[in-house]
């Protein structure tokens, strides 16, 4: 090592001189001594590394001293204090995007998670007989009544909910499945490797593109322990194409005494297609078929909080509530205050896509999205932001969350060009603003897609542009 290095080095500041000056700016009001050593040693090492590392002609002249690494310090702690997890807007025109948490809440869920959070509730409490009760009956007979299911359990998410049906039914089993359903979800979600975890026994028949009643009878025999179908959610295999319809599966399995399971994924409580969308079937009719079990997500199509939900013939959720796994997917409190009010919000015709945001975008007439549109220029135009111009255009928008895949949905979107930034500049800055906004980016311009942004929103999507449009 040069000497100018080791000059440097020696004259790092000490860790306990940094400390002593972070203790006199009060540190210990804002992070406990542990907190605050370990954040110094890491500045000096910092220091440290850069002298190793620097090129001869980057090297600085002086050490920094003992304050300046005590303001990087403070930076560290302030950071911890900072949240990472914020809301954001989101302006894709993807409704359910999983990476933006999917389902938006409705207020009554939002206002259920504080009131039972706040205080003590009855989530394993039976009032009426002043002893332990079950979590699941909360919302088991809203899911009853709105599905027409025998009964009901509700766990961390759906691909808990079908490990733990897996699992119950069809351990050391076979589970007969299409090869046209053995999907990935994404998200490292695929349903082979979910069996394997389930210990069942992925026995996989038909083709492709076409598995046929015969193809399942052929496959069972004594080792069969469920026929498993899986909603090709985010994916359609299109032309040539069979699969064995739902009824005379259940017929098959009812005969061979084998238990039919329905992984929907998405799970509709609503038909979709009175909105002029592809039709899907609802949970209802899915059971209606004589299904013996389904599962769907609660923050897919259903608009609510992250959950797997578990419906079905009395004896086999029974079966599935026992399963010691199911301890480990539980349910919180909070997922299922939400899920209540959510669920509520079904029980009225018409009140779910009215209060639920993302059923509400996802059947929004495209002529309301324009007008949204057109507000919302409006007042960027006044705004006078300096460099940039809006034009309103047509778009299409899109389910997500593995829902409706081949639905493109009619949008409307303010394109936003700036005369001194490229398209993918903006978009960084719009993500790392406040409250950030994401967009999409179409080669020189960035686009908002009103279809899921809110009118009470706006106020964001001004500032963050606003504020680029300042410091450009
Ligand atoms: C989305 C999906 C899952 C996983 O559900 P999560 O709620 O994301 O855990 C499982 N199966 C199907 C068919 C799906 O579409």
């Amino acid at each position: 090592m040069d000497d100018k290095r080791k000059v440097l080095l020696k004259g790092l500041p000490k860790i306990d001189d940094v400390i002593g000056l972070l203790e006199k700016n009060g540190i210990y009001a804002k992070a406990s001594k542990d907190i605050v050593r370990e954040a110094c040693r890491q500045v000096v090492q910092n220091l440290r590394d850069q002298i190793l590392s620097a090129a001869d002609k980057t090297l600085p002249s002086v050490s920094p001293d003992a304050a300046s690494a005590a303001r990087s310090v403070e930076e560290i702690v302030a950071g911890l204090h900072r949240f990472k997890l914020k809301r954001l807007v989101n302006a894709t025109g993807v409704i359910l995007h999983t990476n933006l948490g999917r389902a938006p809440l409705c207020s009554e869920a939002v206002d259920r998670i504080v009131e039972v959070g706040r205080g003590y509730s009855n989530l394993e409490f039976d009032l009426i007989r002043g002893e332990r009760g079950l979590r699941y009956d909360h919302v088991g007979g809203l899911i009853c009544a709105l599905t027409g299911a025998e009964d009901a359990l509700i766990v961390n998410n759906n691909a808990a909910a079908v490990l733990l049906t897996l699992n119950t039914l069809a351990e050391h089993k076979e589970a007969i499945v299409s090869r046209g359903e053995l999907i990935e979800i994404g998200g490292e979600f695929r349903i082979p490797d979910v069996m394997t975890k389930s210990n069942s026994i992925l026995r996989e028949v038909g083709t492709t593109n076409r598995t046929r009643l015969a193809d399942y009878e052929k496959a069972i025999g004594p080792n069969t322990g469920v026929i498993l179908k899986v909603h090709t959610s985010n994916y359609r295999i299109v032309g040539f194409t069979e699969e064995a319809e739902l009824v005379p599966l259940v017929a098959l399995g009812k005969h061979h005494g084998i238990p039919v399971f329905d992984d929907l994924g998405s799970g509709c409580l609503v038909d979709l297609a009175a909105f002029g969308l592809q039709h899907e079937p609802t949970v209802r009719e899915v059971l209606g078929s004589g299904v013996d079990v389904v599962t769907f997500s609660g923050d897919k199509l259903l608009g609510g909080p992250q959950a797997g939900i578990i419906v079905g013939k009395k004896d086999i959720v029974a079966r599935i509530k026992k399963n010691p796994l199911n301890r480990a997917l539980r349910i919180d409190k909070f997922t299922l205050a939400a899920l209540e009010a959510t669920l509520m919000r079904y029980l009225a015709p018409g009140d779910a896509p009215r209060s639920l945001r993302s059923l509400k975008a996802l059947t929004e007439p495209q002529g309301d999205v324009r007008k949204r549109a057109r507000k919302l220029m409006g007042k960027l135009k006044r705004a006078g932001l300096s460099g940039l111009t809006y034009e309103l255009k047509d778009s299409m928008a899109a389910a997500g969350g593995g829902s409706l895949p081949t639905e493109d949905i009619p949008s409307a979107v303010v394109a936003v060009k700036s005369a001194k930034m490229p398209a993918s500049r903006m978009e960084a800055r719009l993500r790392r603003a406040a409250v950030p906004v994401i967009v999409r980016v179409d080669e020189n311009e960035i686009l908002i897609d009103l279809r899921t942004v809110a009118e009470d929103e706006f106020g964001f999507v001004v500032d963050a542009l606003r504020n680029l449009a300042a410091s450009p």
